[in-house]
């Protein structure tokens, strides 16, 4: 299979996906994945989908507490109006 993204071939491989279904985000583990060698897109197959969708509407799956690491670009917007030396280059 070829990435849809940049083309390039894909690899099959067993793992841990994350996902984002109705801005909801989910960790899927031990699920068999597509993954892009060039730019690491990953793909779920129509049959891994499926049962991932169904599972997520049945409210098939155990709620966990993990620690993701979290960034905040408030201040970088802020200083970003404010700084001088930016303007100057503009
Ligand atoms: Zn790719």
């Amino acid at each position: 299979m070829k990435c849809s993204a940049c083309h390039m071939e894909m690899c099959n491989k067993t793992g841990e996906i994350d996902l984002r279904v109705n801005s909801r985000l989910f960790i899927i583990r031990n699920i068999s994945y597509e993954e892009c060698t060039a730019c690491g897109e990953k793909i779920l197959g129509a049959k891994a989908a499926q049962h991932v969708y169904d599972d997520i509407k049945n409210r098939n799956f155990t709620e966990e507490t993990i620690k993701i690491p979290v960034l905040d670009g408030t201040e970088w917007s802020r200083q970003k109006g404010n700084n001088p030396g930016l303007n100057e280059r503009l």
